[in-house]
């Protein structure tokens, strides 16, 4: 996959979960690989001795035009986000976010870019169309009229537009994905920032340690999302960057699963069964949400594969060992 080209692929968000598998395959392909993040190195999730690793906060112009400096292609995943706990009560930090967009794709411009990747996100999609458990999958020609998840959602899109835009008037080949809550081995597993497929694993981990065989769910538990595990959203993220897509596409399992239903599988997994208290005033976000994967499908030919159980099997035995080395 590699080729004479000998300009490194930048990756922002490096130290984070996506970031992290992404520097993997790409230098395991080959690839010169410069990775950028805010946290010192001893807090990525994962650091790859072979790429150029820099730590560095892309909010600032000058570090975001170092970074991107003499580069063949960008992908841009550095965000300060997390899960519905994170960004329900963050909303003026995820804004800031705009900073880091901006001054990347403004640096974009001064470089003769293979591609221009963009991390969006599901949240972009209007909650309107979201109420239901029984959700409609979210096609891409939804967004608008926009009525995205507040904060969060609103600086996604406005970075999607960011960069449609600066690829019209300056001829940068954007590339957007609109990921769907991906999940897998070495994510953000608590702290506060973890998403539900971690949480859930860590808590029915934190049950099966201790033996107190109780669990709490956020709201009624029957909200419903699909999940997406790594290894898809890796493949999708680099299909799309080597395409020549420029408007956004979802990267996202189409399989849908209830909290409850979600809890059952891993609880499955672990071999245990849980007594269930549901905290009705808990951070819950939209009441519905799947992927459409017409679009990926016809223009990609691909779609996304790993199913749930197999993904949190592999998720469950990570964060059962991450579990097991802290309490130890
Ligand atoms: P993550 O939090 O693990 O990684 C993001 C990284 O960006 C973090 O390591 C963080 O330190 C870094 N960062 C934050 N501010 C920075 C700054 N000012 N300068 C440099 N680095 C900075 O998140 P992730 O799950 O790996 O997500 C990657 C991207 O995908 C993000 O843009 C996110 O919004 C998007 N996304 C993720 C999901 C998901 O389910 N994981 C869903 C939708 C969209």
């Amino acid at each position: 996959m590699s080729s004479a080209d000998e300009r490194p692929v930048l990756v922002t968000g490096a130290g984070g979960f996506i970031g992290g598998h992404l520097v993997c395959a790409l230098l395991a392909d080959g690839f010169a690989v410069r990775a950028v993040d805010i946290k010192s190195f001893s807090h990525w999730h994962q650091r790859h001795d072979n790429a150029e690793n820099v730590v560095a906060d892309l909010r600032l112009r000058d570090a975001a035009f170092a970074a991107v400096a003499g580069t063949r292609s960008v992908y841009n995943l550095a965000c300060d986000m997390g899960g519905m706990g994170f960004i329900e009560s963050n909303k003026a930090a995820c804004m800031l976010n705009v900073l880091i967009d901006t001054h990347l794709i403004e640096a974009a411009r001064h470089e003769a870019l293979d591609s221009f990747f963009y991390a969006s996100t599901a949240c972009v999609y209007p909650g309107y169309l979201q109420d239901d458990p029984d959700v409609t999958a979210l096609k891409e020609a939804d967004t608008y009229p926009a009525d995205p998840e507040d904060g969060y959602g609103w600086q996604k899109l406005f970075g999607e537009r960011l960069c449609k835009n600066f690829g019209e008037d300056h001829g940068i080949p954007v590339r957007v994905g609109r990921y769907h809550n991906v999940y897998g081995p070495q994510g953000t597993w608590d702290g506060g920032r973890e998403k539900a497929p971690a949480a859930v694993c860590r808590k029915v981990a934190e049950a099966v340690l201790s033996g107190r065989h109780e669990i709490e769910i956020w709201g009624d538990g029957q909200q419903t999302r699909s999940f997406t595990y790594i290894d898809d959203g890796i493949e999708g993220t680099r299909r799309l960057a080597a395409s020549t897509i420029d408007t956004p596409l979802n990267i996202g399992s189409s399989e849908m699963v209830s909290i409850n239903g979600l809890v059952d599988i891993v609880s499955s997994i672990a071999g245990v069964e849980l007594e269930r208290h549901h905290i009705a005033a808990a951070p819950q976000g939209v009441r519905g949400r799947n992927s459409d994967n017409t679009a990926i499908q016809a223009v990609l030919g691909w779609q996304p594969s790993v199913g749930l159980r197999s993904g949190l099997e592999r998720t469950y035995e990570w964060i059962l060992a991450q579990v097991v080395a802290t309490h130890r």
